[in-house]
Parts: C-alpha cells; structure tokens; sequence
C-alpha cells in the first residue's frame, strides 16, 4: 500500500517531467540532451508501473522489462548528461547497461535465482549511476545547477548501493517480485526527491546555457568572434570609474582605403581579411588587454596598466604585423595597412565620449599624415620632443 503510493508519486513526477523536457525542447532543438532526459523519464515512467504491479506479473517480465528498462532509462540520463558536456554520445552506449544486465543475469533469471538478479540490477544501477555522477566531475568548472544535479544523483547512488547490498547480504529475504520492506519505502523517497530535483536542476542547466549564450551572441562579433561595441563601451566605462592606478590606454584601428579592397576583391575576401586583421590585433594584446571590432572595418583596443611609450610599442607592432601580411584572394594576393591612434589616461581623466574623441583625433592624424602609422596623443609627442630637444 505505501509502496503503490509511492510508486504512483514517482511516475507522476516523471510523467510531468517528461512533458516538461518536451517542452523544453521543443524551444530549444539545439539542446539534444532534454530529449534523452524525455526518453528516459518516459521508459523509467513505464519500468516503475510494472513494478508497482510486481507482485502480479510474471517473472519474467518483472526481470525483463521493469529491471531491464529502469537501466535503459538510467542509461539514457546517462547519454544526456555526456551529451549536454558535447561528450560522444551513442544509443549503443545508453543501452549498455542493459544489454550487460541481460548478460550477466540470463542464467540465474533461468534458475530462478531471484537474489542475483536483484543484486545484479542494483549494481549495474550504481554503476550507471557513478556514471552520470563521473561526467558531472570531470567538468572544469560547474553552475550551482550542475552541483544541484550532482547531489540529486550522489544521494540516489547511496540508496543504489543500499539495495545491491540487500541483494548481497540479504539473499534469503529477497523474493522475485520486489521485497517489500522498509528499504524498499526509503529507496522510493530517495527517488521522489531525486527525480524531482534531477529534473528541475538538469532543465535549469538548459536555460543557464541558453542564457549564457545569448549574452555572449550580444556581446561578440559574429564576424570576427572579437568583442563588439556594446562589450567595448561597457568594459571601457569600467575601466574608466575604476582609474587604475597604473594607467590605460585605448587604441582606435582603422583599416586604410578599405573600401578599394572590397571593390578590387569582393566583398567576401574583404570580409576574411577583416577576420585576418582581428585575429593579429587579439594575438599582440597582453592577458587582460581587450580588443574589440567597434565598426565595419575598425577595432579598438582597451590596455589598462600600461605606460603610454608601452602602448605606442604595441600599437606599432600590430600596425607593422598587419602590413607585413599577405592576404589570399581568388585574384591574387593582396596586402592591407591600418593606421591607429591612441589615448593614454596620463592624458588627462574623462568619459567614455572624450577619450574616443581623443583617440579618434588621433586616428585622424594618422590618417591625415598618410595613413599606415600610429599616432599617440599629444602628450606623447610633447614628451618625445622634449627628448629629443
Ligand atoms: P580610409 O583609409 O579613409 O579609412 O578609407 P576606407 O575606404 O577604409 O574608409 P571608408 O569608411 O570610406 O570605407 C570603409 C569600408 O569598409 C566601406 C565598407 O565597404 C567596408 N566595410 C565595412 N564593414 C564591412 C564588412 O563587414 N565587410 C566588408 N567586406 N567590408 C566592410
Ligand atoms: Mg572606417
Ligand atoms: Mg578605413
């Protein structure tokens, strides 16, 4: 009597956790593993009635359909969970469990030798479910619902444990249909309780992705994967309201006569020599330097902690990396050149509007002066000149 209404609660919960991995997939198709956690909660759903009804079915169902797909199902949670960290992830191997149960037991399911059936099946459970608990480990780094997910399944491989143990060590009280004693109640809870949270923290994994990815879509340049503008200002307005000590400087980049090269090479070779040019700006920068790509065919970099001989350097080293280049094209190799200017912070404070201001007067300058150059700001000339004098 507890244990149907227990049963009943379980298959419930599974049942409307089906429904809602459907539905969140049916959102978000991208996302393979909600329909793995779907199969599997609708098989365990089905497994869990025909063990409910145990004690009036024949053995071999009991052995072969309740047991066997309640490790099908695990096996397929567990295929999910490699799937959702991009893990290869083949039916054959949701299925393993399975076919090792039909294995290892296909004798004693014969004899009759309820025990090692029931030990095998609550071994092979714990295995599986080491598992899904491995996959989660593995990972370098975990959201709060992935450790919410590992804790659903740690507690879930104890009460495992705990019924392969009473098939060990408890033989004699083990029936073919399920013993119904007081493990049996406590497993059932242990169950409620994981299938409940497993299923609510693996779908909150889906939406924390999902979240995560539309803010980095909204922060990058899908051309280029550098920074975009919306990035650059907020990391620069940062930057700004933190002053650091140490200094900063902004480089604005400006690809020289670019518009020749999208006339003389199509549109799509201008496109990759774009790409070209942010992957040497982004391979120059130091650890915690930004660069992003702020217009069609302009960059801009954010160093904070550098002096501004320091940022003249580096600028100079992207601009003459760039010139030494050769772009490919289906016509014939080709060349680009970018001019840059550059604020420094020693210039004076400001806001997020003056220091592009400065920066893009500079750029003007280089512009101005021939193009593929670097011009520094005022500051900088005025400590050159005075070197120099
Ligand atoms: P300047 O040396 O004065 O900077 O000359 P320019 O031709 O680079 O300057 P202008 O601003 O007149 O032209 C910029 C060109 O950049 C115009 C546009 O065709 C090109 N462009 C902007 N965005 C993209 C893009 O995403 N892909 C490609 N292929 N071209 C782009
Ligand atoms: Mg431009
Ligand atoms: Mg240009």
């Amino acid at each position: 009597m507890v244990s149907s209404a227990l049963f009943l609660a379980n298959i419930l919960i599974l049942g409307v956790m089906a429904a809602a991995f459907g539905a969140a997939w049916y959102s978000q198709q991208r996302e393979r593993f909600l329909m793995s956690w779907l199969i599997a909660n609708s098989v365990m759903a089905a497994s869990l009635v025909v063990f409910a009804l145990s004690p009036d079915l024949p053995d071999p169902i009991v052995y072969i359909f309740a047991n066997g797909v309640l490790l099908a199902s695990f096996g397929y949670r567990w295929r999910g969970i490699r799937q959702f960290y991009d893990r290869p992830a083949p039916h054959w191997l949701a299925l393993m469990p399975f076919a090792a149960y039909l294995v290892v037991s296909a004798v004693p399911m014969y004899l009759e030798q309820s025990a090692i059936v029931y030990g095998t099946v609550n071994v092979l459970l714990t295995a599986v479910t080491f598992a899904a608990i491995y996959e989660i480990l593995r990972q370098p780094r975990r959201s709060l619902s992935q450790y919410g997910l590992l804790v659903a399944y740690l507690i879930l491989s104890v009460s495992f444990a705990v019924r392969a143990g009473q098939g060990i060590f408890d033989a004699q009280a083990i029936t073919s249909a399920l013993p119904q004693d007081a493990i049996l109640y406590a497993h059932l809870i242990v169950a409620t309780i994981h299938t409940s949270a497993s299923g609510a923290f693996a779908l909150s994994m889906a939406f924390e992705r999902n979240a995560e990815q539309l803010r980095n879509a909204a922060l990058s340049d899908e051309l280029t994967g550098l920074a975009n503008r919306r990035a650059f200002d907020e990391r620069l307005r940062a930057l700004i309201d933190a002053a650091p000590s140490g200094g900063f400087a902004v480089v604005l980049f400006d690809i020289d006569h670019f518009k020749t090269v999208n006339d003389r090479y199509g549109h799509s070779t201008g496109d990759l020599a774009l790409k070209r040019c942010a992957a040497l700006c982004a391979a120059h920068l130091r650890a915690g330097d930004t660069v992003a790509r702020i217009g069609g065919e302009e960059f801009a970099a954010i160093l904070p902690h550098i002096t501004p001989f320091e940022a003249h350097a580096l600028a100079e080293r992207i601009r003459s990396a760039v010139a030494g280049t050769r772009m490919s094209s289906p016509l014939s190799p080709f060349s680009i050149t970018i001019s840059a200017g550059i604020y420094h912070s020693s210039e004076g404070p400001g806001d997020l509007d003056s220091v592009m201001r400065a920066a893009d007067s500079c750029l003007y300058r280089a512009k101005r002066n021939g193009r593929n150059r670097v011009e520094p700001f005022a500051g900088l000339i005025a400590g050159r000149s005075a070197a120099a004098v």
